[in-house]
């Protein structure tokens, strides 16, 4: 163990947790300073916060080594978090969701067939900044973007693709901005930039806002790169298109409105799709909108055979193994079984809160999280029983210890 916890691998994959710890500890509490400093005191903002503080603690983040690939036997190392608060304000989630789109890009791209005149393009699309609040930014560029994929024009040009999103935020406000990774025919620049522009122009009047280009010709910035086919020249834009959404640490950067703003919303907007041909092969992965599902299935799975094989000492494989990574599994959800059995929908925090207040929530939360932490404990231990484990609060954790 001494020695491979100096491997290289395994620091990495260390600093990698421990980044998303800092960030998230940073994200939590850049938070609750908004709601402190603006008198805030709506519960389910706060429930929020805690949350993300808790998703940021030392011991719900593990590290491990030689986890292998049931496939092709190769050891790699790993890290994740044990509880996932789920919340788009947390770095770790982040990353756990942008994990989660780089595969369902990739099995898109795989099942791709380029016929004769058709290419691959990363496309960027920019707006002029309206001046306004990140989510009524937001809904302007949702709404040029909708104008823009109903036309004829794109229509006839982009077969499919997959579309992210992502901001920065300077002296003059947002500039948001899309990643398109995308299968087209040939695209003529200006055309394709007039297209655009004039949805940019629409969407804006519908929105009464003023509408500038800020461009010699008059229409709006778009960047095409055409990207060779090969694997590797796609590996570039993957990372670009799927990277973490919103850079963890913008968020500390927000002014306090609109931080207490983004954190009031409660079905939060989704920052990666897929479209067209790419979207023909989405069934056959794993699509989530919650990763919470997945941890009260293994979780309620876990504890059953856990008791059976207390009570009888009988070991019993509870674990789908069909579906496993290519070795890049930084993430738990490259570990998890195919399909998400239906279940009974537990209440969701936000509506506990709202019916039991944040005191008796707290309590319940506390409860949850010890649970999870457990079960996703022996998940790991489990499935890696080679592996060594341990939290970065240093506790370490095996299959013969659980
Ligand atoms: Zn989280």
């Amino acid at each position: 163990m001494q020695n491979s916890l100096q491997n290289s691998e395994l620091k990495d994959r260390e600093d990698v947790a421990e980044t998303r710890v800092s960030f998230g500890a940073s994200s939590a509490s850049a938070l609750f300073d908004a709601l402190r400093q603006n008198k805030i005191r709506d519960e389910e903002v706060w429930g929020l916060g805690n949350r993300i503080r808790i998703c940021s603690e030392r011991e719900n983040h593990w590290i491990g080594d030689e986890l292998h690939n049931t496939e092709t036997g190769e050891l790699y190392a790993g890290n994740g978090n044990l509880w996932s608060c789920g919340s788009k304000l947390c770095p770790s989630c982040v990353a756990k969701a942008s994990n989660r789109s780089r595969k369902e890009l990739k099995l898109s791209l795989k099942n791709q067939k380029l016929l004769t005149g058709e290419m691959y393009q990363f496309i960027t699309l920019t707006i002029p900044n309206p001046g306004l609040s990140l989510i009524q930014t937001r809904a302007v560029i949702d709404r040029i973007w909708t104008l823009f994929r109903k036309r004829d024009y794109f229509k006839s040009k982009v077969k499919g693709g997959s579309k992210s999103e992502e901001f920065t935020l300077t002296e003059n406000g947002y500039h948001y901005h899309y990643h398109l990774l995308c299968v087209t025919r040939f695209l003529n620049f200006n055309e394709f930039r007039r297209e655009w522009s004039e949805c940019i122009e629409i969407a804006f009047r519908e929105f009464n806002l003023p509408c500038e280009f800020k461009t010699e010709d008059g229409l709006a910035m778009v960047k095409i790169k055409r990207l060779s086919s090969s694997a590797s020249g796609l590996k570039g834009a993957i990372q670009e298109v799927c990277k973490y959404v919103t850079k963890s640490d913008s968020w500390e950067k927000l002014p306090q409105k609109d931080l207490v703003e983004i954190a009031s919303i409660k079905r939060f907007w989704r920052m990666f799709e897929i479209f067209g041909s790419f979207r023909a092969q989405r069934n056959a992965n794993v699509v989530l909108e919650s990763p919470n599902v997945f941890i009260t299935y293994l979780l309620t799975k876990l504890i059953v055979e856990i008791l059976k094989y207390i009570q009888t000492g009988e070991r019993i494989t509870i674990l789908d193994t069909k579906q496993i990574s290519d070795g890049e599994c930084s993430s738990e959800f490259a570990d998890l079984p195919e399909k998400v059995p239906k279940r009974q929908k537990e209440v969701s925090w936000r509506k506990y809160i709202l019916e039991n207040g944040l005191e008796s929530y707290f309590e319940k939360l506390a409860e949850q999280v010890e649970k999870t932490r457990y079960a996703r404990k022996c998940f790991l231990s489990l499935k890696y029983k080679f592996a060594t484990f341990r939290t970065l609060d240093g506790v370490s954790f095996s299959f013969e210890q659980l």
